[in-house]
């Protein structure tokens, strides 16, 4: 999964991103509005963290801009606790959610997880494929209750085929929402990747469909 962060404060830009990239997430970030509108418009997000009070562009209409551009990815918006007419404002522009500051990180987080299982249809923060569990709050994987022990980047490729179980997921979509802006993208690792993990999984979850890209589902029951 692949996030944006636009807050314009240093400190609590790098503490959000710190905390995003800690829980398995990829993460861009920009500090001012106008940044953040371009990378929202241009980049496929999965969600993002959006402040209000932005340098060059509000947050608003930042907001506005990627609705209008028919951007639908959640975006949770973050505001100061006397402003409710900004927090008003953020819904009409299309917001999905909001943090008011000062928060607790976990608030946060909590809030980003349920964004992104909502948004791929799934009720629960528990993810289950056939005999795998993905625990999107722990960051944790069993397989027939047996912990697996998976590199973030295994991690990030099995969260979001299971985020969209049941679809082909093309190797450049995997690619586009894996990595940040600044990491060096090779749709080759994906092969790669796959591989390990499903030798680290031991089932056959993760099927290659070939020229398309994989689908996760769970195995048929002989
Ligand atoms: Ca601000």
């Amino acid at each position: 999964m692949r996030l944006l962060v636009v807050e314009d404060d240093k400190d609590l830009n790098r503490q959000i991103v710190t905390a995003l990239e800690n829980a398995g997430y990829a993460v861009d970030k920009a500090f001012d509005g106008e940044e953040g509108l371009y990378l929202g418009e241009t980049e496929p997000y999965d969600a993002v963290i959006l402040d209000l009070g932005l340098p060059k562009v509000d947050g608003v209409a930042v907001l506005q801009g990627w609705r209008r551009a028919g951007k639908v990815m959640p975006v949770l918006i973050l505001t100061a606790r006397d402003r409710w007419s900004d927090k008003v404002g953020g819904f009409d522009a299309g917001a999905d959610d909001y943090v008011v500051k000062p928060f607790h990180i976990e608030e946060l987080l909590a809030r980003v997880r349920a964004l992104l299982r909502r948004a791929a249809g799934h009720a629960t923060s528990e993810l289950v494929c056939g005999p795998v569990r993905l625990d999107t709050r722990a960051s944790r994987v069993v397989v027939d209750g047996n912990p697996v022990k998976l590199t973030s980047h295994e991690y990030r490729l099995l969260s979001y085929l299971m985020h969209h179980q049941g679809r082909v997921v093309s190797r450049t979509e995997l690619v586009e929402h894996l990595y940040d802006q600044d990491f060096d993208r090779d749709s080759n690792t994906i092969e790669v990747f796959v591989g390990r993990l499903r030798k680290k999984l031991g089932v056959e979850i993760i099927e290659t469909v070939r020229g398309l890209g994989y689908i996760a589902a769970a195995p048929e029951k002989v």
